[in-house]
């Protein structure tokens, strides 16, 4: 079965009005394939998401990047995943390394999250990813493994999950994990999902790279048999976002 390659913008906490704007005028113009052969979706602060979502191109979709862990309530400062359902927000990414590492986001917190936002109809990005130091020592592919069988083990609908890969040591540092490095472990990751989950799961589930992809990588990246796509930090916030979605084609 076909995987529709995605390709994520994670804005992370950037913007003004203004820029925003901006973006979104640059995305609305850029010529990419139809929404059949590419899925597309930017990731704003939360307090951006209903503007972007009024202006931007009705082919491409919104993320938050992040929510709650379960049902709202008195959580001040949080965002549940039903307020995201009530604005009509289809996507919510999970998990990323700079919640884990600065907020102390653990493994199963990130999981319940995952079926949480699932079981409220968002459709989720969840990311896993090693440290250096973790690469360093070998680990890579536990680690992975361990934060994927965190979500696994909570779910039983894979259908609405993409997972990004996001190396800690290549996200926001110029250093891009090699097409062969990427495609490892996107291939390791794949296998662990067939053993675990099941051949369907592994055949179906996008897995996606992030970490210093810009116009420039990411068609060699876009070219491994097991990467379906990215979550792209700092390059969706320039015109070089458009060829990243080219990049599929
Ligand atoms: P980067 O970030 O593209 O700026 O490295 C990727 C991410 O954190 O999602």
């Amino acid at each position: 079965m076909g995987r529709k390659f995605f390709v994520g913008g994670n804005w992370k906490c950037n913007g003004t009005t203004e820029e925003v704007k901006k973006i979104v005028a640059t995305l609305n113009d850029g010529k990419v394939a139809s929404q059949d052969v590419v899925e597309v979706v930017v990731s704003p602060p939360f307090v951006f998401l209903p503007l972007v979502q009024s202006l931007l191109r009705p082919d491409f979709h919104v993320a938050a990047q992040n929510c709650w862990v379960k049902k709202g309530g008195a959580f001040t400062g949080e965002v549940s995943a039903e307020i995201l359902v009530n604005l009509g927000i289809p996507w919510v990414i999970v998990g990323h390394s700079e919640r884990r590492a600065l907020l102390g986001e653990s493994n199963e917190f990130v999981g319940d999250k995952v079926a949480y936002a699932l079981s409220q109809g968002l459709k989720v990005i969840a990311c896993v990813g090693e440290t250096l130091e973790q690469r360093e020592a070998g680990s890579t592919v536990d680690i992975v493994a361990a934060q994927t069988r965190a979500i696994a083990e909570r779910i039983s609908d894979w259908k609405n999950v993409v997972i990004a890969y996001e190396p800690v040591w290549a996200i926001g540092t110029g250093k891009v994990a090699t097409p062969s490095q990427a495609q490892e472990v996107h291939f390791e990751l794949r296998k662990w999902l067939k053993e675990n989950v099941s051949a369907e799961v592994s055949e179906s589930t996008r897995i996606i790279y992030g970490g210093s992809v810009n116009g420039a990588n990411s068609k060699e990246l876009a070219a491994q048999p097991d990467l379906d796509g990215f979550l792209v930090g700092g390059a969706s916030l320039k015109p070089e976002f458009v060829d990243i979605i080219n990049s599929a084609t």
